[in-house]
């Protein structure tokens, strides 16, 4: 079941990479979306009125049974989850979107779904391969023996393992990517949840416009990630959910950069250049991590088409324009306390 002329359901959609897909699902065809979310319309990083949009807490069954009513596919982003800073102070929080996955796994076979993507994570790696900055980039395989990042990566782990089971035992036709750090506009760039490429392009714009020409490092710089910008992420997304790949694949820039490396592309787009100060304590994750695109590249022609440097340039026009437009208070970190939000049973919940 493609994309083009489905009725397909997003699960997070209120977040950054559900909204940027929300977008691209009209733009590939579907004949309709519907997007959901737990958090406020007025926190969702963007709203498209052209879909279905509710609120419900998917955490929860019955709302996962209304999500999927009349839906042929389900891309299931829907995560309690953050950057480095938020995913080791918050275990249980991230382990809890095993309820997600689980209930939205049951609804859509209950419902009759014919295809389930699930977005995983490259946190689900083998940590013991990931000790060295000077990475051997991550091969599908490298997963096992299990040994994924605490909390959240043990989470996506199972999660995947749950997709492959649905698909063997009851035969729902299930996707999953492994998603290496994503970045773009639109994106969390304040609040505790952001990720490398925002918190340090905030940081810098920050000194900039202060003038205090300092930036706080987390870790000693040389911890190395790839970075892959939105639009490439979107088009993976579709590529994957309509391919005949049913074991779970990498979709990630495979172009490798120190922490340190980064913020020299900050500095230069921003044209600054700033005193580094390095916070040895503050959470780093794993020392080294790239992705492996050996398997993505032969069964879908897939290549990041945006460099690091170009996606960053338009990262930091959109932070920077949010920043002087004072929209710091306009992004939320605390996810709404779930025993605030009762489930209204039939419909939606709160506006
Ligand atoms: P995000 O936090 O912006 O979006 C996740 C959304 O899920 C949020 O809007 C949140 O409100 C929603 N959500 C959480 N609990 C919910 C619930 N109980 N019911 C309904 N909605 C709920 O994150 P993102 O960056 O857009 O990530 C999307 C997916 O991709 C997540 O599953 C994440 O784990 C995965 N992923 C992202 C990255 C990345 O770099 N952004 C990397 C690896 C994996």
């Amino acid at each position: 079941m493609p994309i083009r002329g489905s009725h397909v359901l997003v699960c997070g959609a209120g977040g950054f990479i559900g909204g940027h897909v929300v977008n691209k699902l009209f733009a590939e065809g579907a004949a309709s979306v519907r997007a959901v979310d737990l958090k406020p319309f007025a926190e969702w990083h963007q709203k498209n009125p052209a879909a279905d949009n509710r609120l419900l807490d998917l955490q929860l069954r019955e709302a996962c049974l209304e999500a999927a009513e009349g839906i042929d596919s389900v891309l299931q982003l829907a995560a309690d989850m953050g950057g480095m800073g938020y995913i080791e102070n918050n275990k249980a929080l991230c382990m809890l979107s095993v309820l997600i996955n689980t209930h939205m796994l049951m609804a859509a076979r209950e419902a009759g779904v014919k295809r389930f993507f699930y977005a995983s994570s490259a946190c689900v790696y083998n940590a013991e391969k990931q000790k060295n900055p000077n990475v051997v980039a991550l091969k599908e395989n490298d997963v096992y023996p299990a040994l994924p990042e605490d909390g959240y990566g043990w989470e996506k782990l199972f999660s995947e393992r749950m997709c492959r089971h649905f698909s063997e035992d009851f035969g729902l036709e299930t996707r999953v990517a492994r998603f290496h750090n994503v970045y773009g506009p639109m994106g969390t760039w304040t609040g505790g949840r952001e990720k490398a490429p925002a918190a340090i392009i905030r940081k810098v714009l920050e000194a900039k416009h202060s003038g205090r020409n300092e930036i706080e490092i987390w870790g000693d710089g040389h911890q190395t990630r790839s970075f892959m910008y939105i639009d490439d992420c979107t088009r993976g997304v579709v590529d994957i959910f309509n391919s005949d790949i049913k074991q779970p694949i990498n979709l990630g820039s495979s172009e490798l950069v120190t922490i340190n490396q980064l913020v020299d592309i900050a500095e230069e787009i921003a044209d600054v250049k700033l005193k580094r100060k390095y916070n040895r304590s503050a959470p780093i994750g794993v020392n080294g991590r790239n992705s492996d695109n050996t398997l993505i590249r032969k069964l879908l022609g897939w290549e990041p088409s945006i460099r690091l440097h170009d996606g960053m340039a338009k990262t930091m026009a959109w932070i920077e324009e949010q920043m002087l437009a004072g929209g710091a208070a306009k992004q939320f970190s605390p996810q709404p306390q779930r025993s605030t939000i009762a489930f209204a049973g039939a419909k939606t919940l709160l506006t």
